[in-house]
C-alpha cells in the first residue's frame, strides 16, 4: 500500500539570522494509496519542505513519517521506494536520454531485460521514442521535464514526489504538460505528491489539496470543497482567479448591511450569525457571483448594489468589473455583454446564495 502519512511532524532550522524558525509547525495528514495530492501556499509556506521530509532529504525534527507501513524517519531515501521530480529536471547533461532514463536500474543492478523494457515502456508512454540517442541539451524544456519523469516511472515507485515540475515551462507548455501529469497519474494508478504554489494547478491535478501557510496546514479538502467551503479568509483568498471579494459588513436586524446596501439574511444565515447580531463580519463574495444588472439571467435580481465601475479589463470570454465599497477594490467578473463604462454608475446583483461570512478576529468562515 503506497500511502503516506504524517503524524505531528515539526521541522525547525536554526537559522543565522532568525535564530530558531519553525518551517513546519505539525503536520497531520494521510495521503491514500493511489490518490493524487497536491500541497500549496505561498512562497516560504513549508510545502517543499515538507515533500523534501517525506523524500528522506531533511529529518523532521520530531514526529513520524510513515510510508506504506513502514516508518521511515531514520531511513535513506534511497531505501524509502519513492522517486522524486525537482524543478530544475536534474538530468545527467553528458549522458544521452536512453542513459539517463537507464541510470537509476542500472545503478540497483537490475537485469538488462527488465532494463531494456521499463526504458522502452517508459519512453512510448511519454513520447520520447524519437529521442533517445540525443543529450539534454538537444530537448526542449519540455521534453526534458518528460525525461525526468520517466526516469521516476522506470523506477516503479511507492510514491511519486514532485517539486513544482512545471515551474520553469512557458504557460502553454505548463498546461499541455498539467493535462499529460493528470492522465499520467490515471494510466499508472500512483500515489503522487506534487508541490505548487500555482493554485490553477492545484485545483487541476488534486484530486486533494493541501493548503499551507506559514508552516501550517489551513486544510485539506477537494477543490470544490476548498472553493465552496474554505475554512478561512487566507484560504477563500489563495484559491480562485480573480480572488474572493471580502467586504466590511454589519449584522443588523436580520440584514448583511455594507457601506451603501443591505442585503436579507437567509434563515441558515441569520441563525448562524446570531451572536453576530449588531457586530462587524466580514463578507465573502466571489467575483462571479456579481452581475450587472443588464445580464444577470439566472439569478434573483432582489439583492443589488451600486458603484462606479474604476477600471475595466476585457478578457474576452468575461470582463472583470472593479468598483470600490469603503476601501476596498471589488472585482466583478461578468459576460462580455454586460454594459459597462469607466466612470459609469452601475447597479451590480448580488447572488445572495453565495455570500460567505468570517469571523473579522479569528478569520475563520462561520458556517450555515
Ligand atoms: P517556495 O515556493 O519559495 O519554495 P516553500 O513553501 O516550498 O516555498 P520551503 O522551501 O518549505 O517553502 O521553506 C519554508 C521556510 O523554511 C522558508 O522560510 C525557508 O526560508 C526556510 N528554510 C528552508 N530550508 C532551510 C534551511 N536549510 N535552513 C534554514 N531555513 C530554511
Amino acid at each position: 500500500m503506497a500511502r503516506v502519512e504524517f503524524k505531528n511532524v515539526v521541522k525547525e532550522y536554526v537559522d543565522p539570522k532568525r535564530g530558531k524558525f519553525t518551517a513546519v509547525t505539525g503536520s497531520d495528514f494521510v495521503i491514500n494509496d493511489k490518490e493524487f495530492v497536491v500541497f500549496v501556499g505561498p512562497s516560504g509556506c513549508g510545502k517543499s519542505t515538507s515533500l523534501r521530509m517525506m523524500a528522506g532529504l531533511e529529518r523532521q525534527t520530531s514526529g513520524d513519517i510513515i510510508i506504506g507501513d513502514r516508518v521511515v524517519n531514520d531511513m535513506h531515501p534511497k531505501d524509502r521506494d519513492i522517486a522524486m521530480v525537482f524543478q530544475d529536471y536534474a538530468l545527467y547533461p553528458h549522458m544521452t536520454i536512453k542513459e539517463n532514463l537507464s541510470f537509476g536500474l542500472k545503478n540497483l543492478k537490475r537485469p538488462k531485460a527488465e532494463i531494456e523494457s521499463k526504458v522502452k515502456d517508459a519512453a512510448a508512454i511519454l513520447g520520447l521514442e524519437e529521442m533517445m540517442d540525443r543529450k539534454p541539451s538537444e530537448l526542449s524544456g519540455g521534453q526534458r521535464q518528460r525525461v525526468a519523469v520517466g526516469r521516476a516511472i522506470v523506477r516503479d515507485p511507492k510514491v511519486f514526489l514532485f517539486d513544482e515540475p512545471l515551474s520553469n515551462l512557458d504557460a502553454k507548455l505548463r498546461v499541455q504538460l498539467r493535462v499529460e501529469l493528470a492522465e499520467l497519474h490515471k494510466r499508472l494508478g500512483a500515489t503522487i505528491v506534487y508541490v505548487t504554489h500555482d493554485q490553477v494547478e492545484a485545483m487541476t491535478l488534486g484530486e486533494r489539496i493541501v493548503v499551507m501557510n506559514k508552516g501550517a496546514i489551513q486544510q485539506i479538502a477537494s477543490p470544490t470543497e476548498l472553493y465552496n467551503k474554505p475554512n478561512n479568509m487566507f484560504v477563500a483568498g489563495f484559491i480562485g482567479s480573480p480572488a474572493m471579494n471580502f467586504i466590511d459588513t454589519r449584522i443588523e436586524g436580520g440584514k448583511a448591511v455594507i457601506e451603501g446596501a443591505s442585503f436579507a439574511l437567509t434563515d441558515a444565515m441569520a441563525a448562524a450569525l446570531k451572536n453576530y447580531e449588531g457586530k462587524e463580519v466580514v463578507m465573502g463574495i466571489r467575483p462571479e457571483h456579481i452581475y450587472g444588472d443588464d445580464f444577470a439571467p439566472n439569478v434573483s435580481k432582489d439583492h443589488t448594489l451600486q458603484a462606479q465601475i474604476q477600471v475595466i479589463e476585457n478578457l474576452g470570454a468575461e470582463n472583470l468589473l472593479y468598483f470600490r465599497i469603503g476601501s476596498r477594490m471589488i472585482t466583478a467578473r461578468v459576460n462580455p455583454e454586460t454594459e459597462a463604462r469607466v466612470g459609469q454608475m452601475k447597479t451590480f446583483v448580488v447572488d445572495r446564495s453565495k455570500l460567505t461570512f468570517f469571523d473579522p478576529k479569528t478569520e475563520v468562515r462561520i458556517p450555515y
